[in-house]
């Protein structure tokens, strides 16, 4: 059966999603979904750019990403939390000609269409108890969903998910999973593609995608208050988040008593972090997926034994989905992907497309592949991931070309040059620091500096640290000597 249809056929009480105090029956997120595809394709009959989606985890991003693919449309999830310059950018990538938004946020000089919340609410109203047709519903091929992820040229990549990969992703997601009816964490914001983990596999086993936010997750507290009223039984975050959790003691199963397991995803799952969980979760199945946003979430995953605790070295990321195939390329070590799961590109981005994708002709057949950029290398059939190629890093969960920062840093008119470096102890990445020189003559406070970039980068993209140099060490080749500054830290 299509997933959508799988979705829509759930009992229409059952709870579908819950966030705060708010929640929604899988009966409303179809009627709502379809409400608003029958208005979106009597708007926009000819057209199939995608839908930009606005907001963070209201009930109604949902509805508005089923609506959107019922109407031919892939969405574009956007946080709330993305600055203004770099939605500008998505929009001018992506040709999105409507924006819909679940939250209150400023979009200036956009030609389209913005359906504000108010106007949302009208169209379910108006539109309900109509039904899309069929014809107009996104095919295998289709794109899905597309997922902006930071560009190593300062400006963010649109990952184009078909809806055959999110299938292959759900069918293989379920077979680990095992069962329905449970209560999903959902702490990733939908604009990273480790909520895709948590939302599809929550809906299309008729379960409760319990999403936390960015409020929520800074007032502690708080957030423990939701932990213990939810029921949580299938956590899905970053290592970062659970790491966090444990800083408190009464993270365990006191809290979460109906916990069975954790899902984590996006970065190393240290031994130290899966240790802890362990001894606060005694009966905790742990499982570590592998993937790349351009791979759809994850193509590889592992459960986390006792064995492998003990052993030397690190936690394997995984064994491979089977529609999909790993190669290891024996001079640099990259991963590369191969398979069901390959993303169909860039949108609009011939170069990078051809830089990081390739086709195999396997038995005869166009298979897409992905080079990873990641180093890894194959046990027994388990992956180990061994770092990265590039400059790219993961803070708190979230993907950071360092080049990204650094090409918009030395757009501020006074800079006249900047590194980032990732400050690394024991063996994890604390925080992002910044060496800047300024133009001539020119002088200014590091708190300046922080408020201009807050106007360019999203928060989590802005360097802890920043100090200012009079002269950049160069190396032999004349390119700044990264590594001397990487003594100094
Ligand atoms: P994203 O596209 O944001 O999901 O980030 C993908 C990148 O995260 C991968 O290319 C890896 O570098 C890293 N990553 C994902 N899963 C893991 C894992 N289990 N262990 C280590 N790194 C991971």
């Amino acid at each position: 059966m299509d997933f959508l249809d799988e979705i829509d056929s759930r009992p229409s009480l059952s709870i579908a999603h819950i966030h705060r105090d708010k929640n929604m029956t899988y009966g409303t997120l179809k009627a709502h979904s379809n409400a608003l595809a029958v208005y979106l394709i009597n708007s926009f009959k000819t057209d199939s750019s995608p839908i930009i989606v606005l907001g963070e985890k209201e009930s109604l991003m949902l509805v508005c990403f089923l609506a959107s693919v019922k109407s031919g449309h892939p969405y574009i999830p956007v946080d709330v939390s993305m600055t203004e310059k770099r939605l500008e950018s998505i929009i001018s990538n992506s040709g999105a000609k409507v924006v819909i938004k679940t939250c209150e946020k400023n979009i200036n000089d956009f030609t389209g269409t913005i359906i504000e919340k108010i106007d949302l609410e009208r169209i379910i109203i108006e539109f309900n108890g109509r039904i899309p047709d069929i014809n107009y519903r996104v095919k295998a091929e289709d794109v899905f969903y597309i997922i902006y992820t930071s560009g190593s040229t300062g400006t963010p990549k649109g990952v184009q998910i078909t809806k055959g990969n999110l299938q292959s992703f759900i069918r293989w997601g379920r077979s680990i999973l095992k069962g329905e009816n449970k209560i999903f964490m959902n702490q990733a914001p939908f604009s990273f593609d480790l909520s895709v983990m948590d939302t599809y596999l929550s809906l299309t086993t008729g379960s409760i995608l319990f999403s936390i936010d960015k409020d929520m997750i800074s007032n502690m507290p708080e957030l423990f208050q939701y932990f213990n009223k939810s029921g949580i039984t299938t956590w899905v975050s970053t290592p970062s988040f659970a790491a966090m959790c444990l800083q408190s003691p009464s993270f365990n199963n006191n809290l979460l008593p109906n916990l069975k397991e954790m899902f984590f995803c996006g970065e190393v799952l240290t031994k130290k972090t899966a240790a802890k969980l362990f001894e606060r979760f005694p009966e905790i199945k742990i499982i570590n997926f592998y993937g790349p946003t351009e791979a759809a979430v994850a193509v590889t995953a592992v459960e986390v034994t006792e064995e492998m605790m003990i052993e030397e070295g690190d936690l394997p990321v995984g064994y491979v989905k089977e529609d999909c195939k790993l190669k290891i390329e024996e001079s640099s070590g990259e991963i590369l992907i191969i398979g069901e799961s390959v993303a169909k590109g860039y949108l609009n981005n011939e170069t990078e497309t051809n830089k990081h994708f390739f086709i195999e002709n396997i038995n005869g057949k166009s298979v897409r592949g992905y080079r990873t950029g990641d180093k890894g290398y194959l046990k027994d059939g388990l992956l180990y991931y061994k770092g990265r190629l590039d400059f790219q890093v993961k803070v708190h969960g979230y993907r950071i070309e360092l080049e990204d920062i650094e090409y918009n840093i030395r757009k501020i008119p006074y800079i006249s040059n900047a590194v980032i470096l990732p400050v690394i102890k024991n063996d994890e990445l604390q925080y992002l620091q910044s060496f800047i020189s300024l133009q001539e003559n020119y002088s200014v406070e590091i708190i300046e500096i922080k408020e201009e970039l807050k106007k360019i980068l999203p928060e989590y993209m802005i360097p802890r640290k920043i100090k200012i140099i009079e002269k950049f060490p160069m190396n032999t080749n004349g390119k700044i000597d990264r590594k001397s500054f990487m003594e100094e830290l």
